[in-house]
This record gives C-alpha cells, sequence and structure tokens, in this order.
C-alpha cells in the first residue's frame, strides 16, 4: 500500500515550486489566484508544508484542486501534484483550519452525509441491490463481485442496470455497498489519510468476503485507488465499462436507441494510473444507432466534472461544471454520456435546466440490452417541488435509518 506519511515528506522534499502545475491546472482561472505567479502559487503552498504558514493563496490552491490528474505528468521532480496537494489538506486540518463544509458532507464519518440522504429518499433499507455489511450478512462466494462506490449509492438505478448486465455473464454476481464501505479517497482529499488508510484495507476486506474472482468498480476513481495502492490480493479488478467490453457478446442482443451521444470521460479512467479511454467508446459504438460526438476536451484531454472543487472551494467548482456542459451541450448532442456514478451525481441536479438529457453510459447499455430501472432521482428533480418529493418519498422516509426530521428538512432544501 502506498505509505502516505513517506508521500507526504516527499513532497515537501522535493517540491521545487516551479509552478509548472499550476500552468497546467484547468481550475486556476476560475478562481481568486488567476493572476499571481504560478511558481508564487506553489511556494505559499511550500511555505505550509516547510513553516506550517497558513495564506489565504495557499488555501485556495489546496481546495481548488478537482485531483482531475491533468498536471500528473507536468512535474519535473516527478511528483504527483494533486496527492501533495491533498496532503496539505491534512497540514491544514493539524494547524486547526476546520474541514470545508462541502466535504465533510461526503465523509462517510458524517452521521447525516449527502449519499446516505440522497439513497433514503429512493429506496427502502431492505430494497438495496447490495450486501451492506458482510460480517452480519455473510454473502455466499460469488465469481464477479460489482463494488457501487460510495456515489453510485444516489443511484440505486444505474447500480440495478449494471449489476444486470453483469449477471448475463455471471448469474450468481452480488454487488457490495453502502456507506460503510468506501476506497477512502473522500478521506484523502479531506485530508484525512490515516482514515483513508483504514478505509481501503477494510473494503478490501469486505470484498475477500466473496471470495472473488474478479471484481468490478462501478467507480473509476475506486479502480485507479486500487491501482494505485496495488494490494495483494487473489482477485483481480477492473472498471466496468472495461469488464463489459470484455463480455460484450454475452449481454444478449442489442436493440437500436437511436440517438447522438457526447461521452463525458472521467478524469481516473482516462489520466489514471492506468490511462485508457477506448472501453467506454466500444461500448457506445456497440449499442446500434448510437453516434458518438467529442466535445471539445474529451478522451486524455478531458475537462472534470468540477465536482471536488465545489465540495471544497463552491463557486470555482460550479463554474467550472457549467464551462464542462456547455462544451457538451456545443456538440448538439441530444445526450451527454458520463460513465463514472461520481461525475454523473455532479450534473444531474443541472439535468432539468439544461437542452441536453444526461444519461449514464450504462444505463444507456442497460436500456439498449432491455435492461430499465427507473431513475427516481431525476423524476424528483425534475418536480422542483421539496413538497411533493416528501410526499412521495414517504414511505421511505419512514423506513430510513437517519434522523426523519433532519430527512425531511434536507428534502425541502435540495428538491425547491
Ligand atoms: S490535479 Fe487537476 S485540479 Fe489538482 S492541481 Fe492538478 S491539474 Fe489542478
Ligand atoms: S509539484 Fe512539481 S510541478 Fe508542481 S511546483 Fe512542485 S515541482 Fe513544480
Ligand atoms: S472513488 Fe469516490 S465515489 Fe468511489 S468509493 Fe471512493 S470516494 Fe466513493
Amino acid at each position: 500500500m502506498l505509505d502516505f506519511s513517506e508521500e507526504r515528506k516527499r513532497f515537501g522534499e522535493s517540491c521545487t515550486a516551479c509552478g509548472l502545475c499550476v500552468a497546467v491546472c484547468p481550475i486556476i482561472p476560475e478562481t481568486d489566484v488567476r493572476d499571481i505567479e504560478p511558481a508564487a502559487i506553489m511556494e505559499s503552498v511550500m511555505a505550509l508544508y516547510h513553516s506550517g504558514t497558513m495564506s489565504p493563496t495557499a488555501k485556495t490552491r489546496i481546495y481548488s484542486c478537482m485531483s482531475c490528474q491533468t498536471c500528473k505528468n507536468e512535474c519535473p521532480e516527478g511528483l504527483d501534484p494533486g496527492l501533495g496537494l491533498s496532503l496539505a489538506r491534512a497540514i491544514l486540518q493539524e494547524k486547526g483550519e476546520p474541514t470545508p463544509r462541502g466535504l465533510s458532507f461526503l465523509l462517510p464519518e458524517t452521521e447525516f452525509n449527502l449519499m446516505k440522504a440522497i439513497e433514503a429518499i429512493q429506496l427502502k433499507p431492505e430494497e438495496r441491490p447490495w450486501v451492506t455489511d458482510v460480517v452480519r450478512q455473510k454473502p455466499s462466494s460469488s465469481k464477479t463481485v460489482l463494488f457501487t462506490g460510495c456515489t453510485g449509492l444516489m443511484q440505486p438505478d444505474l447500480v440495478s442496470t449494471a449489476l444486470d448486465l453483469i449477471r448475463r455473464v455471471d448469474p450468481s454476481a452480488q454487488a457490495l455497498g453502502g456507506i460503510d464501505y468506501c476506497c477512502g479517497d473522500t478521506n484523502l482529499r479531506a485530508g484525512n489519510p490515516a482514515a483513508s488508510a483504514s478505509h481501503f484495507l477494510r473494503l478490501v476486506e469486505g470484498l475477500e468476503s466473496f471470495s472473488p474472482k474478479n471484481v468490478v468498480f462501478l467507480c473509476p476513481t475506486c479502480n485507479s485507488f486500487f491501482d494505485l495502492h496495488a494490494p495483494k490480493t487473489t482477485w483481480s479488478w477492473q472498471f466496468i465499462t472495461q469488464f463489459l467490453v470484455d463480455h460484450l457478446e454475452k449481454l444478449g442482443p442489442l436493440k437500436e436507441l437511436n440517438a447522438t451521444i457526447t461521452i463525458h470521460d472521467a478524469c481516473h479512467l482516462v489520466r489514471g494510473e492506468k490511462p485508457e479511454s477506448e472501453s467506454p467508446r466500444t461500448l457506445a459504438k456497440a449499442i446500434p444507432g448510437i453516434k458518438v460526438v467529442e466535445m471539445e476536451n474529451c478522451a486524455e484531454n478531458a475537462l472534470c466534472c468540477g465536482g471536488s472543487a465545489m465540495a471544497a472551494a463552491g463557486k470555482p467548482g460550479t463554474d467550472f461544471r457549467a464551462r464542462r456542459l456547455k462544451q457538451a451541450v456545443d456538440t448538439g448532442a441530444q445526450i451527454m454520456a458520463p460513465y463514472c456514478p461520481g461525475c454523473q451525481s455532479v450534473f444531474t441536479p443541472e439535468r432539468p435546466n439544461l437542452p441536453i438529457q444526461i444519461e449514464s453510459l450504462i444505463t444507456l447499455l442497460g436500456r439498449s440490452a432491455g435492461i430499465c430501472h427507473e431513475d427516481k432521482l431525476f423524476r424528483f428533480l425534475s418536480y422542483r417541488d421539496g413538497k411533493r418529493v416528501l410526499s412521495e418519498a414517504e414511505e421511505c422516509v419512514q423506513a430510513s435509518e437517519l434522523p426523519k426530521e433532519k430527512l425531511m428538512g434536507f428534502i425541502t432544501k435540495y428538491f425547491r
């Protein structure tokens, strides 16, 4: 496993504050440090590393990082600047800086967090299509296990579609999910490397209990995190698009869908530990009637969804998301197709206001294969009426493990 303390030490000793990572960083133009010299921006970060000096410039640089990996191959010292900035968040925490609220709201440790709330209004605990506690539920062995990732919890329809597709290949496949199983990326990005490492180990243990041969990740960040840590396991792992491409012929006849789509790539697939951008395109082209048009930035040059910056820095992130959505609209496609549930959850709240539909590539493939699960979240968002959502989600709210009053307050605000 990667040793985060060593990585922090290495970054502190090796970064020369040359600023090359700032010069290529796509979020900087959206922030209030855009007019500061790149080297000066990184000097402020290194002042935090070396002497604990906090400055507004350093904080903006550190919290606006989207972990998009654009800068990864630019560093002359062979460092991963995104990782260095995540580890700098730990230094900020040690100095007493509170974790930004948007980030805390995503942490699995937070009693009432975004994933749990969005999940709770769509399905009752007993309806979850995934195993949530391997100790209590003692799952039987299965050759293939799908890991939902924390953002998959917000899209149970997507998880069900993915699982149905996988079961056409391996009927015994099961899914592991629930907020207690996380790859640890959120904690790393929130400046808690120790918690990140323990989440990762717990997830490996959880997956082991299925005695799998192959683990399929619904989230490309989880997949890349496994590539980064490279745990010693008796099983292999793959991102879902790669798994589906390997087994296309077993998915059954695919019916025509007739649509022009543009693919929103995920940073952690196209610039991840083992970068590739072909598997999503192979899947799209396998669907009869689907025409793919590319955005101005695509494949290895794709722009991030902006989600991490939205959570940690607010406006720069929402502006960045708008920039990406404009690129999608400009293609003239009918559908923007992300394949990462995290990106999808970042774009979905904007969906009712856009002249382009947003539908996961996995959902499109499922539709073509005759698999349909209702996207309840989109239905609720399109009402733009918290009271109506509250009344339709009443049974789920009552069955939820979350505090009811708090959940009802959240619904009223989130869906207004
Ligand atoms: S990972 Fe992306 S957002 Fe973060 S510093 Fe690098 S280029 Fe900028
Ligand atoms: S992380 Fe690398 S590219 Fe960025 S300032 Fe430091 S040495 Fe330069
Ligand atoms: S990569 Fe992101 S979405 Fe996937 S489990 Fe980890 S934190 Fe959650």
